[in-house]
């Protein structure tokens, strides 16, 4: 029995599919006008931990996530430039429309490769934004058809008063709200907290590098509209569990579900999953300041990714966790003792059943991590047979994603030839001499082995080329 926090109902429940064994996920992806940072990757990670245990009870999942490549303003209340517009500033590129898909290009590649990295499985089926305008247009058009909406003079706006239950995601009540610092006072508006559906490319200042045409003129479309007009493409309405940080809750999940309610009168996803907080010095990991930190910064300071993952997992989705390089080094080394116990094991044998059920308890507990954590180590303390015990932490592995079957193959089945160059490498290494020990690293590479991981001791571990992992398609 698998259970499930809902934001909805801010309770656990038991999670049913809406089709027997499948389930429709949808995931608010990546707005791509800089590199991720390692807060929203905490967002992903929390994503990948639900899919695996999603499939570890049986189900297939049919995953969707979202690339934001236009549309998404600096702030989340149709205010300021859209951010794609604002990292072309920052990067100095010329404001059109080719640099702005080159630069949604770099940073969707960036992000593909750091969820690689992080071992997180990729989603079914990806879609950008900018390919959906048509679908986002029926969407508004449907809204409009039913009367939830209005026409300004610089868009299509969505009449929040018109929906008796807006805001019930947040708890929101939208009669409290004023225009304050959040909400700027336009005042075509009905409501301050009435939200953009489309954009109108018109009047002092409206302009935008991409257009499209609409039954409004042309324009570009509000934010909010994309994950209506594209979870329910790809999963139909309703679908089952759709997922973001925290920060979605007010603004952004809250008008996808007014808009997709509004045109469909019907519920848009049954299950609402969040993430709390990666959080430095008290504050919200944010993509502008000081605590920008990528997964790249963490690799360069000689950090394995998968430490950052069992870091994500010693603390549940639902608790803020606060990041430091202490905590980080104690989750590689907590990472490197577990890769070490589990190179020395023998060969799988049969999975411990109670210890199995003791596992699945814990992750079917709306995602327990801490406490599946806490099973694992418990389990290399116990005196079962070793070859059982690597394979119920095979077992495990399947939802944690530590990569524990790499480990195994790294000490068998590297051939001699390999072997000398590896050590040929360290050699060089420790002389700092990085361009041939890169060059020898290529070679390695070339002849079908990576090295996986250069250990503190100074020698390196390599493995076997790995296919990808297969995903069930849709
Ligand atoms: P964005 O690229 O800004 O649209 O954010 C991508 C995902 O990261 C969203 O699901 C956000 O809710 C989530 N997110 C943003 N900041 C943080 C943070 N500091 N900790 C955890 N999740 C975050
Ligand atoms: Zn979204």
């Amino acid at each position: 029995m698998l259970k499930l926090f809902n934001t909805l109902d801010r309770k656990k429940q038991i999670f049913k599919p809406i089709k027997k064994g499948v389930v429709g996920l949808y995931s608010c992806g990546p707005t791509v006008y800089n590199y991720a940072h390692i807060g929203n990757l905490r967002a992903y990670i929390f994503a990948d931990i639900l899919k695996r245990t999603l499939k570890y009870n049986q189900y297939k999942v049919k995953h969707v996530m979202n690339i934001t490549d236009v549309g998404h303003l600096t702030s989340d209340a149709d205010e300021g430039e859209d951010k794609m517009i604002k990292a072309l500033k920052r990067e100095g590129k010329e404001l059109n429309e080719k640099s702005m898909k080159q630069i949604a290009q770099f940073y969707t590649k960036a992000f593909k490769n750091d969820i690689k990295k992080l071992n997180i499985f990729k989603p079914n089926k990806w879609c950008r934004a900018s390919k959906h305008v048509k679908d986002m247009i029926k969407t508004v058009k449907k809204i409009e058809k039913n009367n939830y909406s209005y026409e300004t003079s610089d868009g299509v706006y969505f009449n929040t008063e018109k929906m008796s239950d807006y805001g019930k995601l947040a708890g929101l009540n939208i009669k409290g709200i004023k225009p304050g610092a959040r909400v700027k006072i336009n005042p075509e508006k009905k409501n301050p907290i009435d939200f953009a559906l489309w954009f109108k490319a018109i009047g002092k200042g409206k302009k935008h590098i991409m257009q499209w045409d609409s039954p409004w003129g042309k324009g570009w479309p509000g934010w909010h509209i994309e994950c209506s007009a594209m979870s329910t493409k790809y999963l139909g309405q309703p679908f089952d569990i759709h997922t973001g940080g925290i920060d979605h809750i007010a603004i952004h999940h809250t008008n996808e579900i007014a808009q997709s309610e509004a045109a469909e009168k019907k519920p848009l996803a049954h299950y609402w999953l969040h993430n709390e907080f990666l959080i430095l010095d008290k504050e919200k990991m944010a993509k502008s300041g000081e605590s920008f930190i990528t997964l790249s910064t963490l690799i360069k300071k000689g950090f394995d990714p998968l430490a950052y993952r069992y870091l994500c997992l010693s603390a549940h989705y639902r608790s803020p966790l606060s990041f430091s390089w202490e905590s980080l080094k104690s989750a590689q080394n907590a990472l490197n003792n577990l890769y070490q116990v589990v190179a020395r094991y023998p060969k799988p044998g049969k999975v411990i059943e109670s210890d199995g059920q003791k596992f699945k308890q814990a992750i079917n507990d709306d995602l327990d991590t801490p406490q599946a954590l806490a099973i694992v180590w418990d389990l290399i303390k116990n005196d079962y047979p070793e070859n059982k015990k690597m394979a119920t932490l095979l077992e495990f592995d399947k939802v944690l994603g530590l990569d524990l079957a790499k480990t195994k193959i790294a000490l068998s089945k590297v051939p001699s030839e390999i072997k000398k160059l590896v050590a040929q490498r360290e050699e060089l290494r420790k002389q700092k001499n990085w361009s041939e020990a890169d060059q020898i690293r290529k070679q390695i590479d070339k002849n079908g082995y990576i090295i996986f991981k250069d250990n503190a001791d100074g020698t390196s571990t390599v493995i076997e080329k790995q296919k990808e992992i297969k995903i069930d398609d849709f």
